[in-house]
């Protein structure tokens, strides 16, 4: 990590020692298992198009992830193999077959037949789309986890499977932006000429925020913004469509920072012509976040706030925008995960919000990510107006800080760093 002798980057440096050493037993002491591993994990978080198919390739662990960046993740909670780098990388390939062997049963059963509200590229006219998303723990494009020689393979299958079976399918991938960075440089881009036209091949880059200091001394990102709009440009440049994934779970800042950080995310994004994905927060172990939330320093956002993001994504959408849902350029993400989080906003025990808004939200936000009709959403938000919770949280939001956010910070990383000893201690981490 490139270390600049400012408060900020000292603050992020000590947040990534933190969260190393909150990962540690996970990693350094992990039990790796003895065969390769066959089977992608997988999840399916419910979309327009039914269950979105989310595929993660077991090979190696995130870079970052070992770094020490990103403090919400606990992505690779995962199983690891013992076996030799080789077989490991050949595992990738059976695990690809794996996918494609049971493409029925894994991707197209859980997903609506026929979803013209997609705006992508049809080969087979008149024929359904299927759409999946294949991730290594960190990014699809990290050598280290899925070399490019792999790469190459998994997707030319895929393609050759749509093109035999007749399948019109968009092809999402995870992708670091350093990573998109290295593949341009290697040329890799124009090997997919073809088949990203086919697959609708989509990138989801990580940016989180748009501001330096949520982006990477809060999350720790370790990503320069300039860099991040490099990646764009390439993926722009090889007609790729691209989304980026956006935080609204920062610790250490007022619901009031949080909803402005984002709306602020949300704009550069659209002015980019870039899509949205907005990831909720949730609570995974092992994280600085889990800790803060363990010892009553850190909250996830109300529903309430997330209630406001998404009304300031639907509504201020600009319909000229370049997406890939007609009219939209948004996906809501993070309400399911892999492995499954602790906790999440709908059934956070500290929430401000009374457990039967909480509820309600749940409801209302299945129902827009799976209809895109804000006027429903609207429909069963209107109790939630009148519930007493309402002006609690009002009053909550203007509460102003008393000290500035970057005080705040360090204060909660002293905090985590003298009681992360006793936090991986704790007995419901143990048992987990
Ligand atoms: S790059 Fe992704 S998987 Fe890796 S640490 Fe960051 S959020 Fe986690
Ligand atoms: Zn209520």
């Amino acid at each position: 990590m490139k270390i600049i002798k400012n408060e900020p980057a000292t603050l992020a440096e000590k947040s990534c020692r933190i969260s190393r050493y909150l990962r540690h037993p996970q990693t350094v002491n992990e039990k790796r298992i003895n065969s390769t591993i066959k089977k992608p994990f997988k999840f399916y978080p419910k979309e327009l198009i039914g269950e979105l198919a989310v595929f993660i390739f077991g090979s190696f662990q995130c870079n970052k992830f070992l770094q020490g960046t990103c403090v919400p993740c606990f992505y690779s909670g995962f199983p690891h193999s013992k076996k030799q780098k080789k077989d490991i990388y050949n595992a990738l390939l059976k695990q690809t077959k794996y996918i494609l062997n049971n493409f029925n049963k894994l991707v197209i059963k859980h997903q609506k037949k026929n979803c013209y509200e997609y705006n992508l590229y049809r080969r087979f006219k008149n024929k359904g789309l299927n759409i999946l998303l294949l991730t290594g723990e960190g990014s699809f494009f990290a050598d280290h986890e899925i070399p490019q020689a792999y790469r190459n393979k998994i997707l030319n299958s895929v393609w050759k499977h749509a093109l035999k079976n007749k399948l019109n399918l968009q092809v999402q991938c995870e992708a670091k932006a350093e990573d998109i960075l290295n593949a341009e440089k290697k040329g890799e881009f124009k090997e997919y000429k073809k088949l990203a036209k086919d697959l609708n091949l989509t990138l989801e880059i990580g940016l989180e925020s748009a501001n330096d200091f949520s982006r990477n001394t809060i999350y720790a990102k370790d990503l320069q913004l300039k860099d991040f709009e490099k990646a764009i440009n390439i993926t722009k440049k090889h007609s790729l469509i691209t989304d980026a994934f956006v935080f609204c779970g920062f610790h250490s800042m007022t619901e009031k920072e949080i909803l402005d950080d984002v709306k602020k995310t949300i704009d550069y994004l659209r002015e980019k012509n870039i899509g949205i994905r907005l990831m909720f927060p949730n609570i995974q172990r092992h994280t600085i976040n889990h800790l803060l939330y363990h010892y009553k320093k850190y909250n996830l956002i109300d529903i309430r706030t997330a209630r406001e993001l998404i009304r300031y994504l639907i509504f201020n959408n600009n319909k000229n925008n370049y997406n890939y849902i007609k009219g939209q350029d948004w996906i809501l993400g993070g309400l399911v995960s892999n492995p499954t989080p602790l906790l999440t906003i709908f059934n956070n025990p500290n929430a401000l919000s009374c457990k039967k808004c909480c509820r309600m939200f749940e409801q209302a936000i299945y129902k827009l990510v799976k209809t895109y009709d804000p006027e429903t959403f609207e429909r069963y938000l209107k109790q939630m107006k009148k519930c007493k919770c309402e002006k609690k949280y009002q009053a909550f939001l203007s509460q102003a800080p008393k000290k500035p956010l970057q005080e705040r910070v360090k204060n909660n990383l002293e905090f985590a760093d003298k009681l992360k000893k006793d936090y991986l201690a704790l007995k419901s981490l143990k048992t987990s």
